[in-house]
């Protein structure tokens, strides 16, 4: 490949730099010069906050009504537990997932969805940082359940992420990490394979599509760590387990998956009735 026909990775992140820099510089002056509207619902933008929602929409972002499973999260609408009764969904009854417990901040819906969308798509850092500081919440409201050593965002393929030049994920966990005083493995995890590029996957294609698709980069040190995997949206869980099945391939102690949004029409694996 002839030099300067493909930059380099140091270009790039040099390159990426520099335009971080200057979406600094050119976003103080806009919102000096143009009051900027909610990215969400175009209400004006009071305040000095560099989040680019409204609080009226950050405040609708809630989590699912109701009892949850105590170890997958999923929500139980319509469920009555007894008292004392252990809370599990029928995949964790069958132990279907790798990780050891999964919460999320809030439902995925309304106002959450755009939110999620501006972060993949427009690398919006201050967003970033604020559901990371939601998501230290939900970390510290947990207790000891949800102790780790490590944070760990999940990873894209090297070819997306190359493509997109971030990864949504560490735009959470590299703040969270932060936040909780953990140290940050960007690079723990890798995809090896990359996602079909079909958008609409049926539930079964969804769990083989990541079926496999994750280790561990050789070399690095996963032994009896207790590893904090993070990502912007839960659905089906089969991402979080496949990331949780190569970590404890690895001697990981025990995975814990977080992530900002959840599904709230969440389906089982094998299933077309959640
Ligand atoms: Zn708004
Ligand atoms: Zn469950």
């Amino acid at each position: 490949m002839a030099e300067g026909s493909v930059p380099g990775e140091k270009a790039l992140a040099q390159r990426g730099a520099v335009r971080g820099w200057l979406a600094g510089v050119s976003d103080a002056l806009v919102s000096v010069f143009f009051p900027a509207g909610c990215r969400i619902c175009d209400r004006l933008l009071t305040g000095s906050s560099r989040v680019p929602i409204c609080g009226d929409c950050l405040s609708s972002f809630v989590p699912a009504p109701g009892i949850t499973c105590e170890i997958c999260g999923r929500p139980l609408a319509g469920w009555s537990p007894k008292p004392e009764q252990t809370l599990l969904c029928p995949a964790c009854v069958d132990k279907t997932y790798a990780f050891d417990r999964a919460r999320s901040f809030a439902a995925y819906q309304g106002a959450l969805v755009d939110a999620i969308l501006l972060l993949k798509f427009e690398q919006i850092a201050p967003l970033g940082a604020w559901f990371a500081e939601r998501l230290a919440e939900v970390v510290s409201g947990e207790g000891n359940v949800m102790a780790a050593d490590v944070v760990v965002p999940v990873p894209l393929h090297r070819q997306r992420e190359r493509e997109r030049g971030y990864n949504q994920a560490a735009l959470l966990s590299r703040p969270l990490a932060k936040r909780l005083h953990l140290p940050h493995k960007a690079v723990l995890l890798m995809r090896i394979r990359a996602r079909p590029d079909k958008r609409i996957l049926s539930l079964e294609e969804r769990w083989e599509s990541v079926r496999g698709a994750f280790a561990t980069r050789p070399g690095s040190q996963v032994d009896n760590l207790r590893v904090l995997l993070v990502d912007d949206v839960l659905t089906t869980g089969a991402t979080l387990d496949a990331c949780a099945r190569a970590l404890r391939d690895a001697g990981a102690k025990s995975v814990l998956g977080l992530t900002v949004a959840r599904a709230v029409r969440n389906p089982m694996p094998n299933s077309s009735e959640w």
